[in-house]
């Protein structure tokens, strides 16, 4: 089902198509998990549809092979396995594909996702392409960090937004689209990002979060095994669980810091304790540091069930 807040960049995009506006480039600019590559998909069926009038149909030959990764004129390129980044090798494959003759007779489309993933090497091998690209192409690059992205690459491209949807409006898909859950609750522990939300299970996700909720909570008093805990958290749905606590976290600093006591206490480097049985907003950001840090550090082999070790026990120490 169509996401419902992508309306407008929709019709836009099928306007143009119809009137022979399209760009060769098109760069998708999505806050993290708006949906992004899911318009850049709908982009590609519609200029590789053979009902042109309707495009995309959803059902001839062209949609379907497009919706399925499998049309011989659709390329979708993604930082390989190993790596984070997008290579000049495969920008240089890509670049070699498109120069060939559609199969189909018609467009040849590359999705780059996320293009922001490319590194300078890459950028610039893309550049030739955008300069002159042979004739039928489509390249979407899809971003949410575009200032990463050369600027001669940037002007090349029809930038086209895509904004998180209302709260209301991404449960309302998310039912649609996956059934009932309580989407309510998934969106709050993993943001708004309804696509992140639409590959969970809506019932593990509140579970964790709960769980996770307790284990922080019996920590704060003091409680718990901070080690069985940490061992526990490790083993299993890290990502999410790291989530789950940078969000604890973040209610913890915003309820301690109140109105304008926050930038009254951050402005003057103090940071009192005397909060009675409670960590002091100094030691509270420290931890969220500490777990971002994990977060972003998530592929490096690091000991993950000592680091989460640590924080139990910063919380029962603050406790003390
Ligand atoms: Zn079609």
């Amino acid at each position: 089902m169509t996401p419902t807040w992508l309306g407008p960049e929709i019709s836009r995009l099928r306007g143009a198509f119809t009137a022979g506006r399209l760009p060769h480039a098109l760069l998708i600019h999505e806050a993290p998990g708006a949906g992004g590559e899911w318009l850049a998909g709908w982009a590609a069926q519609m200029v590789l549809c053979s009902r042109r009038e309707e495009a995309p149909c959803g059902r001839c030959a062209g949609c379907q092979r497009a919706a399925q990764g499998q049309h011989p004129d659709l390329t979708v390129m993604r930082p390989l396995e190993s790596s984070t980044q997008i290579r000049i090798e495969q920008v240089r494959e890509l670049a070699a594909e498109l120069a060939l003759t559609a199969h189909q007779g018609g467009y040849k489309v590359s999705i780059l996702s996320p293009a922001d993933s490319m590194n300078r090497f890459a950028a610039n091998a893309l550049l030739k392409t955008l300069e002159e690209p042979p004739q039928g192409t489509l390249l979407i690059l899809v971003v949410t960090q575009p200032s990463r992205l050369p600027a001669t690459i940037l002007s090349r491209c029809q930038r086209v937004r895509v904004r998180a949807p209302e709260r209301a409006d991404a449960v309302r898909w998310l039912e649609a689209t996956r059934g009932p859950g309580d989407w309510e609750r998934v969106l709050a522990v993993l943001g708004t990002t309804p696509m992140a939300a639409a590959a969970a299970d809506p019932a593990a996700v509140v579970e964790v979060a709960a769980e996770v909720r307790r284990g922080l909570e019996e920590a704060t008093a003091g409680g718990g095994d901070p080690v069985a805990t940490a061992e526990r958290w490790a083993r299993s749905e890290l990502p999410l669980r790291l989530t789950c606590v940078e969000n604890w976290l973040t209610e913890r600093i915003r309820g301690q810091a109140g109105a304008g006591a926050f930038f009254t206490e951050v402005r003057a480097g103090a940071h009192p304790r005397g909060h009675g049985k409670s960590l002091d907003l100094h030691q509270l950001f420290g931890l969220l540091d500490a777990v971002r840090e994990l977060k972003s550090s998530f592929d490096a082999p690091i000991n993950r069930g000592l680091a989460l070790e640590s924080l139990l026990r910063s919380l029962s120490a603050g406790a003390a």
